[in-house]
């Protein structure tokens, strides 16, 4: 096996662990591998070993590699992980399969727009800045009801929600109340957990777990 398959290996059987320590079903959960820094070269052998899920931060990086690889490959699913300008809506709904950042009014505006326009809407998760943090991105938890309405009325199907915890703190209550929110709007997806807490966020409820650096290495 290459490296990249043995980590690929690894991080799959913690998911599959942390599942079965939560009685929940591993295929329930999607691991998207977040390739963002890395090149092309890094990436091959990971859909080489059977990965299909991967996320980005940037558009314009992501518009630079994808193309090249999706043609290569199909059947890569592509998810935007990363805070999006409204000026690159447009560019967001045409390269991505999913956006995990949607998380103010002008960007939902942006967003419907965009999909009206393409004709098709990626799977759209709201970010929730989790633990209120000042320079955080993500939609604060009291304005979430208000947000996830106007994007009701604006024709978007919101799918989940996003977050990323407090990076000083212990990230399972951050993840629980990630899932009550999820579970009190009447949304399926969850997205919560990176290399160092995926596995908490498996057994607290995550649909879709980002995993840079356990399967990458360093960037
Ligand atoms: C970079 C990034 C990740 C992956 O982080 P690792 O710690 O490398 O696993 C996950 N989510 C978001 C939003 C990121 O920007």
């Amino acid at each position: 096996m290459s490296d990249a398959a043995e980590r690929l290996a690894e991080v799959r059987a913690n998911i599959a662990g942390a599942a079965k320590r939560a009685q929940r079903e591993p295929a329930g959960i999607e691991l998207i591998a977040v390739s963002k820094t890395h090149e092309a070269a890094a990436i091959r052998p990971l859909i080489a070993a059977g990965q299909h899920h991967f996320g980005e931060n940037r558009v314009q990086e992501a518009a630079a590699k994808w193309p090249a690889l999706r043609a290569e490959t199909p059947g890569i699913v592509l998810h935007l992980i990363g805070q999006l300008q409204s000026n690159k809506a447009e560019e967001a709904v045409a390269l991505f399969d999913a956006i995990h950042s949607v998380d103010r009014s002008s960007l939902v505006q942006a967003l419907a727009k965009a999909c009206a326009k393409a004709g098709k809407q990626p799977q759209l998760f709201v970010q929730v800045n989790i633990g209120d943090e000042e320079q955080k991105g993500g939609c604060a938890v009291a304005a979430l009801p208000a947000l996830l309405a106007e994007a009701r009325d604006a024709g978007l199907k919101i799918d989940g929600l996003m977050a990323i915890p407090p990076a000083t703190q212990e990230p399972a209550p951050y993840f629980a109340l990630l899932d009550e929110l999820a579970e009190r709007h009447g949304l399926a997806l969850r997205s919560m957990g990176m290399s160092g807490d995926y596995e908490t966020a498996v057994m607290l409820g995550a649909t879709h777990v980002r995993v840079g650096t356990a399967l990458f290495g360093a960037r």
